[in-house]
């Protein structure tokens, strides 16, 4: 089925997924700065905790700036169309990841 996006309703989920990542990042970000106790018998799993949520607070960070640019791109009226190569992005993949800068064989060639 060939979907149709409309770009007010992207941009609402957008948006919602962007606060949605800005409380995930906040609790991470809390979590990872909470003081560790070096007498305690637990200091050596909260460091490695907080090797774990400092992982996880970049990826969030990275997807809170894609979803930021996908907003932007919106606002540049130049949403759905692929960063590099300049073609259409393809809708259906657009419903499954709405803040896809790159078309698939773009992204696809990037791992190549
Ligand atoms: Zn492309």
């Amino acid at each position: 089925m060939f979907m149709v996006l409309d770009p007010e309703t992207i941009r609402e989920q957008l948006a919602s997924r962007l606060a949605e990542l800005q409380v995930r990042a906040a609790h991470v970000h809390a979590a990872r700065i909470e003081p560790v106790n070096p007498d305690s018998s637990e200091a050596a799993t909260e460091k490695e905790d907080d090797e774990v949520l400092e992982g996880e607070e970049a990826l969030i960070m990275l997807e809170i700036a894609a979803v930021r640019a996908a907003i932007s791109r919106l606002d540049a009226g130049t949403y759905g169309v692929c960063a590099r190569c300049g073609q259409g992005i393809d809708p259906r993949r657009l419903g499954v990841q709405h803040e896809a800068a790159l078309c698939l064989s773009c992204a696809t060639s990037l791992y190549d």
